[in-house]
């Protein structure tokens, strides 16, 4: 039986609104119309500059040769977060991408790192990635095609940092090509359809009445359709993650960019610096419960390595996720969908993610079915929650006590879930992936290892390998790391050669 041809509406061209339309219209061919309404008068959020390495994914699905897109949105290349004075003031560890050492069989890297380090012949954990030493000594190179598993640099993981603005008009030009029709114009009114409750058309301000099968509501944190016009309803986390503000301010770049995103904790809340290849992005998330916005201004403007481009730019927010993201007709996308900070650069992952759920779950005919939508529902909330575990891990797994910001991130109520992760690394450096969550064992063991949290033993089978052997192991895969990661060109060499913008 032919397919009918499912009319899509996307509402909002940010970074959600323009990433579906590309992502739709690239695999639904002619299965589907694509329409995108955006008002150049509300704008877009306009952050959103660090990313994690799954977006490579999405940029092949679309077809993007990685040199243009990174020369055109200002790009760099991103080996992971260096995290400063979290665990407390002074302290600084890596979340690196890639993977650590290497695993023997079953057995995780890290475990035989813990019983070296017990036995007092094991350096610090991070030596034994590439990705964090190759960040630190500020060297890039992408995996070698031909090169062994066995070799370090085949475990190299990277992401990008780059124009959140240039890569949505950039995506814009893309879609245009594969047939997305823009229309520029404000969404005053949603038409529901009296019997269904499903939207069957918004109307802009011009009187314009566009008409879909499915809307994909990118309006950003407002939610126009999936909440102003279906009140779906949003879980608030403030209780767990209580910053609730942002101020955004680019500066002027002073040195070569650095091939990581860098988070510096603050007495309430943190800062960032995402360094571009014509400018540095900067900003301070932090909890107005302890802060007030100009206290906020003057640390983020004290604490910039270059001159502002600008005043810096408030953005409020309630962190949670949305109670359902698909409902009735409507899949809600990016900020619509709901806000976790971006600590650990996941909100454009989500979008991806979204998009792909959608993709693999799209109804046929333009049918909705509560089966599938109680699936998209489902696979949205396991993701949300797992990520907003990984989030409260940096704030609960801290020894500061100088501030009462800090003072209640220390003592808080965690989910128990969470406490069920810390618990069994605390036991033996263990951890478990659930299902497809996004973040797997190396990112948690070095978040859990990097803010303090010590295991008291090991995996067993660790000591299958003879005692005297495990130095010498440890020894080789360090300096392996080492002399790879000096073969290495710097980040900036990488980009001059491949991908400088003009
Ligand atoms: P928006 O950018 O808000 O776009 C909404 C769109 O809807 C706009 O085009 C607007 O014009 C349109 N619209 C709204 N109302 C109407 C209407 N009535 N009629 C017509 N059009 C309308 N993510 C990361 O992955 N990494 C990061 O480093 C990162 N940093 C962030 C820092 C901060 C402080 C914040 C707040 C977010 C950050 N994010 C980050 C998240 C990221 O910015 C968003 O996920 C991303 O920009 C997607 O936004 P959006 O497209 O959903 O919404």
């Amino acid at each position: 039986m032919s397919q009918a041809t499912t009319h899509i509406v996307v509402v909002g061209g940010g970074t959600a609104g323009w990433m579906a339309a590309a992502a739709l219209s690239r695999v639904l061919g002619q299965r589907a119309t694509v329409r995108l309404v955006e008002s150049e008068d509300i704008g877009t959020v306009g952050v959103g500059e660090a990313t994690v390495p799954h977006i490579k994914a999405f940029n092949q699905m679309l077809g993007l040769n990685e040199a243009d897109f990174v020369a055109r949105t200002q790009g760099t290349f991103k080996l992971g977060i260096q995290f400063r004075d979290w665990g407390k003031p002074g302290d600084s560890y890596m979340h690196g991408f890639g993977v650590i050492g290497h695993d023997v069989g079953m057995t995780p890297f890290h475990q035989y790192w813990l019983k070296g380090r017990m036995a007092g012949h094991a350096g610090d954990l991070l030596d034994y990635s590439v990705n964090t030493v190759a960040a630190v000594r500020g060297r890039f190179l992408p995996a070698p095609v031909d090169v062994p598993a066995s070799n370090p640099l085949a475990g190299i993981g990277y992401a990008y940092h780059f124009d959140a603005a240039l890569y949505a008009r950039y995506l814009r030009a893309y879609s245009e090509a594969r047939g997305v029709r823009r229309t520029e114009g404000k969404v005053r009114h949603v038409d529901l359809h009296p019997e269904s409750g499903h939207v069957s058309a918004v109307v802009l301000e011009s009187g314009e009445r566009i008409y879909g099968d499915l809307f994909i509501d990118c309006s950003g944190f407002r939610g126009l359709l999936i909440e102003d016009a279906l009140h779906t309803g949003y879980e608030d986390w403030t209780h767990w993650l209580p910053c609730d503000r942002a101020l955004a301010v680019p500066c002027e770049r002073v040195e070569t960019p650095t091939p990581y995103t860098r988070s510096t904790a603050r007495p309430a809340g943190w800062q960032w610096r995402i360094p571009l290849q014509h400018r540095t992005g900067n900003g301070y998330v932090y909890a107005s419960q302890y802060l007030g916005d100009d206290e906020a201004a003057a640390c983020l403007l004290a604490n910039l390595d270059g001159t502002p481009l600008g005043d810096p730019r408030p953005l409020r927010f309630t962190t949670g996720m949305r109670t359902k993201s698909w409902n009735r007709n409507v899949v809600a996308l990016g900020l619509a969908s709901g806000f976790m900070e971006p600590l650990e650069s996941t909100s454009i992952h989500m979008i991806q993610s979204g998009i792909s759920r959608l993709l693999q779950l799209f109804p046929s005919n333009g049918v909705m079915d509560p089966v599938l939508q109680d699936r998209f529902n489902a696979q949205t909330r396991f993701e949300c929650e797992r990520i907003r575990d990984f989030l409260v891990l940096h704030y609960t797994a801290t020894k500061r006590d100088d501030s009462p910001f800090w003072n209640h991130c220390r003592t808080m109520p965690i989910p128990e879930s969470l406490q069920a992760n810390i618990d069994l690394f605390r036991h033996s450096g263990r951890f478990f992936r659930h299902a497809d969550e996004m973040f797997g064992s190396v990112s948690w063991v070095q978040v859990m290892i990097g803010q303090g949290i010590v295991p008291r033993g090991y995996d067993p089978l660790v000591d299958l390998m003879p005692d005297a052997d495990l130095p010498r192991f440890l020894h080789g895969v360090r300096e392996v790391v080492s002399k790879n990661v000096d073969l290495m060109p710097t980040h900036q060499q990488f980009i001059d050669r491949e991908c400088r913008a003009d």
